[in-house]
């Protein structure tokens, strides 16, 4: 998906590689999709088949996920996975018309375990990982709850990668704020033009860095559709529009990088 009409950045004077985890590294939505088929077809409601179900949950997450930040949930979102996760499942049902809490919980436990089991790398990412590490400093930089990230860097085992790990529900601040590339820099204390980030989404990983001075890379890939995705509307990539910033490197794969990274 390289545009090949532009032409190849010089990443000559980078010393430091940051990535964003989800969609970057690992099919976070591929295993998102196999949890919640799984959850619902392992704890039924009535004769409602599991697809169903999990459009309920896409129209609940659609609605619900907006207020993550305003409605009291954010400070418990932070820490842990486990209550928006719930309360997601509670309103998943309700729209299946079911008020049943236990059952939300026996979902959204089935859930965490199934996306948890499903979650995998990129077949590139760790020969990707494995090459640059020796020649750059490796950071993470992942949105989403402290303990489901570094869960997910167990399950991965991609740990030993990172010199800095930063995690939102560990900051108590995300991207795309400005602080978060900052805190960033100065860990490998470097200038922010001597760093590249890598990252799927383009307002939360790409515009920000962007911003902060960092060169970047937007990994674009099919895989790239959330379950909460509305079936009504047609699946549209994310297109950049006149007047915004522009990344370095557009690449379909991580092992792209490579070339550019590790010359000669
Ligand atoms: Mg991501």
């Amino acid at each position: 998906m390289s545009d090949p009409d532009r032409k190849t950045p010089d990443f000559s004077l980078i010393k430091a590689v940051y990535f964003d985890l989800d969609d970057t590294l690992c099919a976070y939505w591929d295993a998102s999709k196999v949890g919640l088929k799984g959850a619902f077809e392992a704890h039924p409601i009535a004769n409602i088949p599991a697809s169903e179900m999990v459009r309920h949950w896409a129209a609940a997450f659609r609605e619900y996920s907006p207020t993550l930040k305003d409605k009291g949930w954010y400070d418990r979102y932070l820490k842990s996975g486990a209550p928006t996760r719930l309360e997601q499942m509670r309103l998943t049902l309700l729209r299946a018309g079911v008020d049943d809490l236990s059952h939300a919980e026996r979902l959204s436990d089935e859930y965490m375990r199934l996306r948890d089991q499903a979650l995998a790398l990129f077949p590139d990412a760790w020969m990707v990982l494995e090459q640059l590490s020796p020649k750059y400093p490796l950071g993470l930089i992942t949105n989403g709850p402290a303990d489901i990230q570094r869960q997910e860097i167990a399950t991965l085992n991609i740990g030993e990668f990172f010199q800095n790990v930063f995690i939102e529900g560990e900051m108590g601040e995300g991207k795309p704020h400005l602080t978060v590339f900052r805190r960033a820099e100065k860990a490998v204390g470097l200038q922010p033009h001597e760093i590249l980030f890598v990252g799927n989404s383009y307002d939360h990983d790409i515009a920000p860095a962007i911003n902060a001075g960092w060169r970047t890379a937007w990994v674009r890939r099919p895989s790239d559709v959330p379950p909460s995705a509305d079936p009504a509307l047609p699946a549209k990539p994310k297109e950049i529009q006149t007047g915004q910033p522009l990344p370095d490197l557009i690449v379909g794969e991580l092992s792209a990088l490579l070339p550019l990274l590790l010359p000669g």
